[in-house]
């Protein structure tokens, strides 16, 4: 068995998601006492949520690198970053890194294609939503089409996130507006709708919505698994986009 090296604490709420499934999963597959080979190094979120928000990608490169070599350096055999949006940076990490890392959205881009789906919905921070190194890996890398919600929803989703979710606040009327959000993908002709965010699927289950929803968390924990389990197959690398 591998060792998983996970790069956690965006937030923590979701990396707690990410250990459970991940040991869930490991004795689902193994049996008795299996549990995972792995490592976590968790950040401080209010350091990365700064830096984002002020748009210093590079201040939060640098962070995201140092805690990927640590991995390394404690005997990681891949790295597995427990967000979706900190994806941005997957090209700085990789670059500085021996060992791959297994990208999110490819994990979750395989799992649409293993269900015959090509139009899927998208919710996400507003950095995932709209920007292509998410969005556009999606479809120049794996040919699907996505559909995002408008503007005015997006800053719902976002905010929901950033207010609610990562502080574990698990609200109601929020739970009614993302279902709502979700059901105006559907009718734009979503087939599924990809939970693009660690925390979403703390808010919206499995019959929230008419159609099938991707939950990132338990999708890139489990490619994890089957990744650690594997007999020695190198991880493909991160192609740029
Ligand atoms: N966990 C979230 C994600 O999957 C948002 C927190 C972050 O900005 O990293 O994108």
């Amino acid at each position: 068995m591998k060792t998983i090296g996970l790069i956690g604490g965006m937030s923590w709420e979701s990396s707690l998601e990410y250990y459970r499934i991940i040991n869930e999963a490991t004795k689902a597959r193994l049996g008795g006492l299996h549990s995972a080979r792995s490592i976590m190094y968790s950040v401080d979120f209010a350091e990365i949520e700064a830096l984002q928000h002020q748009e210093r990608w590079q201040d939060a490169a640098t962070l995201m690198v140092a805690a990927a070599q640590s991995l390394e350096r404690a005997g990681a055999d891949f790295v597995v970053l427990c967000t979706n949006t900190m994806h941005k940076l997957a090209h700085a990490i990789e670059a500085n890194l021996q060992i791959p890392l297994l990208h999110i959205a490819d994990a979750t881009a395989r799992k649409v294609q293993d269900r015959g789906m090509q139009t899927v919905g998208l919710l996400g921070t507003r950095f995932t939503m709209e920007e292509p190194f998410y969005r556009g890996r999606l479809t120049d890398s794996h040919g699907l089409t996505v559909l995002i919600p408008n503007a005015a929803k997006h800053t719902i989703v976002h905010r929901v996130i950033y207010e609610e979710l990562c502080l574990g606040l698990i609200n109601p009327d929020s739970r009614r507006q993302f279902i709502e959000i979700m059901d105006g993908l559907v009718d734009a002709g979503a087939e599924g709708i990809i939970l693009g965010c660690t925390e979403i699927e703390l808010l919206v289950k499995t019959g929230d919505a008419p159609v099938e929803l991707f939950p990132t968390t338990k999708i890139h924990a489990e490619a994890a698994v089957e990744a650690a389990i594997a007999p020695d197959e190198p991880l493909p690398r991160t192609t740029p986009s």
